[in-house]
């Protein structure tokens, strides 16, 4: 992963007890947790994330322990991109809900389902952060001019928050926004995304492409079908290896890898690998790639 740090994470992590102010149905499994935070001042960069312990949760305190003694070690916190951006009033954080498939699923997952569905207004919680690679370097004007953001499902949240942040502080950058979802209604910020780039036309252009939708003919007349391929990318960017590229989605994951590993096989690449040896097939330089994997 191509690590750029601004400030030692140190001076950044903090415990921050946070008020639930409004929770926003994105799509049918994701919502947007906007935290009001008092007057704590906030210092956080467009990419970063910040972690929930999910033994805070007394209605998961038997669940938690159950996958506990299954697992036989502790939970750990999970991390959340936040969706707004540091220039905004509000922290956000867009969680998409884990699905739990019979015989697929080793275990069903533990906070996710909790937060996009049960969670309210006035619900206190403590968030930590905010720390992550996965971040604009403040000279990022000076290496390029053009941000071409990858990305799958719940990886548009901290890409979401750069583009935001990008289009208010880095006024010489343009972005390309290819964003892959199964259907159209899976699409996350899909009014937001299409207001950004109403309001600037010459810098910002979003190109959907879905997976599973019949007929995307009826998505609109830029919606693409299919996996995002080298030939897509190509047609799309044809300045690919002088821009910038951010990909965020889901990886091959270290329980994918132990699964591999029982088998005797090699883990089947995920979205952000596949992505990743398009580029490579494209002649991107790694130094010009920022990855984040949800594995
Ligand atoms: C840097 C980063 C940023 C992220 N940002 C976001 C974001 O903005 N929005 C978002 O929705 N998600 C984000 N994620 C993903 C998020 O952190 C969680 O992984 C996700 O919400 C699932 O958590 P869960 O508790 O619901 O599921 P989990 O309980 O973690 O389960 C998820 C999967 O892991 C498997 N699993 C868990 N434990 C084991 C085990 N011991 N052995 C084998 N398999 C196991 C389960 O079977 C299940 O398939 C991010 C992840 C990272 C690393």
């Amino acid at each position: 992963m191509s690590v750029v740090v601004d400030a030692p994470p140190s001076r950044r992590i903090k415990e921050l007890e946070v008020m639930v102010a409004d929770v926003l149905v994105e799509t049918p499994d994701t919502s947007t947790l906007v935290f009001f935070t008092g007057n704590d001042h906030l210092e956080y960069s467009a990419g970063h994330f910040l972690t929930i312990d999910p033994h805070q949760f007394e209605a998961l305190e038997r669940f938690t322990a159950f996958l506990e003694d299954l697992k036989g070690k502790r939970e750990p916190p999970r991390a959340y991109s936040m969706c707004s951006a540091p220039h905004e009033r509000y922290l956000a954080v867009t969680v998409k809900e884990e699905q739990y498939m019979s015989g697929a699923t080793k275990y069903p997952p533990l906070l996710s389902p909790m937060l996009v569905k049960r969670t309210v207004r006035g619900m206190r919680l403590v968030v930590t952060g905010f720390t992550g690679p996965y971040i604009m370097s403040p000279d990022i004007e000076s290496q390029a001019d053009h941000i071409v953001h990858i990305c799958a499902g719940s990886g548009s949240v901290p890409n979401f928050s750069m583009l935001k942040y990008a289009l208010v502080s880095y006024p010489r950058l343009r972005h390309t926004f290819i964003y892959s979802n199964k259907t159209w209604r899976d699409v996350i910020f899909r009014d937001a995304l299409t207001e950004l780039e109403r309001r600037n036309p010459d810098r910002l252009r979003v190109i959907h492409t879905l997976t599973r939708e019949p007929d995307v003919s009826l998505c609109g007349p830029l919606v693409r079908k299919g996996r995002i391929s080298a030939a897509m990318l190509q047609d799309l960017v044809p300045d690919l290896s002088s821009c910038i590229v951010y990909v965020c989605g889901p990886g091959i994951s270290k329980w994918d890898r132990e699964a591999a590993k029982e088998r005797g096989d090699a883990p089947v690449p995920r979205f952000l690998e596949s992505v990743l040896a398009d580029l490579k097939t494209l002649g991107v330089p790694n130094a010009r790639i920022k990855r984040e994997s949800y594995g």
